[in-house]
């Protein structure tokens, strides 16, 4: 069965608090963590009070109606969380306001090009006409400024209103940060405790993006508490798992994609990128070799329903071009450009759906 939350949404538009009239989702009391994990799923549900007479018979109502539309087999049965408005705390405000999508780009691994897909996304967005501004957070290896030929940049800064901000570099129409233009490339940077955490808010919050409508971050490959500052800082729309089909590769994925979802991150994965799915030599392009295995990626994906925003194969222009400082995503006829261009188009599709999930389960500020 193939579930995403919508089914469930539309499943609780049928039930009705007997007291508004209004049905579940038109009465904001469906929470946005609806949770999908095989055939399980659970979510809450917000009442106003705690004395609220119709709680237990609306939990159940949701559950029957889930079981009824969406299909028998759905293990909802005592899944539905309680919460009512005493225990939801408003979240504290969050910067970057003034940008519509934020997207985390992460790995499990290093080395399987994270950040050439981060950089030539960032390139593809920026060619089909959204505004866009790519952050390297990679601490341990930041590449946008080889990948961008902005070697030798050093942001300047700029007054707005009263406080100095950092410009970020534009180059092939995407605005760029890196942590790499504030440390010397020739000495390898070690960051202690807090450091990189700090160095990434300033570079977030201390810098003039503007208005943007997708906000690219390419991560530190891992699970570290680079990923928590960031979502305690930014409202994240999604993130993206790039990896390649190779077995330890996955495994490592497995991890990233769990910590996205842990209580504490709680991120939703909008989809999975299958790099260097496969070789095909210049003078033989009919032949594909799939050096990392086949499809790896793919059918992590399909068991864990997350959805597949493209494979990208192994190919030498694509190392050249991040090498020279232009990602192939610029050369619209290459077949690379294409798979880029049309990996943009998937991961603008999950966030739209991502968007509209969330406006149906927003809830009423809580005073
Ligand atoms: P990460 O950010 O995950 O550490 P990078 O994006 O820096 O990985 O990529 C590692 C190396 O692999 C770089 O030299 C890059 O040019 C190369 N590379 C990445 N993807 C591909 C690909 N699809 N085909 C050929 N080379 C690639």
């Amino acid at each position: 069965m193939n579930l995403y939350p919508q089914l469930i949404i539309d499943a609780l538009k049928n039930v009705r608090h007997p007291d508004t009239r209004k049905n579940l989702v038109e009465a904001n009391m469906v929470e946005d963590d609806i949770r999908i994990d095989g055939n399980k799923v659970s979510f809450s549900l917000l009442f106003d009070k705690p004395t609220d007479p119709f709680i237990k018979s609306i939990v159940k109502a949701a559950e029957t109606a889930i079981l009824t539309y969406v299909g028998e087999d759905v293990d909802i049965k005592g899944n539905i969380k309680v919460k009512t408005k005493e225990m939801v705390r408003p979240e504290p405000p969050k910067l970057l306001p003034q940008v519509k999508n934020i997207i985390a780009i992460a790995s499990g691994k290093g080395g399987v090009g994270k950040s050439t897909v981060s950089a030539n996304l960032a390139v593809s967005l920026a060619k089909a006409g959204y505004r866009v501004g790519l952050l390297d957070a990679d601490i341990f290896g930041p590449s946008a400024p080889k990948m961008f030929d902005l070697e030798d940049a050093r942001p300047i800064l700029r007054n707005v209103g009263g406080r100095d901000l950092i410009v970020p570099e534009e180059k092939y129409g995407v605005k760029v940060l890196s942590i790499g233009f504030f440390v010397n490339k020739e000495n390898a940077v070690i960051w202690r405790g807090g450091m990189a955490s700090n160095a990434l808010k300033q570079l977030i919050g201390d810098a003039d993006w503007g208005e943007l409508d997708y906000f690219l971050i390419d991560l530190p490959p891992g699970t570290s508490d680079i990923h928590l500052t960031l979502v305690q800082t930014l409202a994240v729309t999604g993130a993206v798992v790039v990896s390649t089909p190779q077995e330890v590769a996955l495994a490592d994925a497995i991890k990233g994609i769990d910590m996205f979802r842990s209580e504490k991150i709680d991120v939703p994965v909008l989809g999975l990128i299958e790099n260097m799915g496969w070789f095909t030599p210049a003078e033989l392009p009919e032949n594909k070799y799939y050096i990392f295995g086949k499809e790896g990626v793919k059918k992590l994906a399909d068991a864990m329903k997350i959805p597949l925003l493209g494979q990208i194969p192994i190919v030498q222009s694509i190392c050249d071009a991040g090498d020279k400082g232009r990602p192939v995503a610029l050369d619209e006829e290459s077949i690379t450009g294409m798979a880029f261009n049309h990996l943009a188009e998937e991961l603008v599709k999950q966030t739209e759906e991502r968007n509209k999930t969330r406006e149906a389960t927003k809830k009423v500020e809580v005073k």
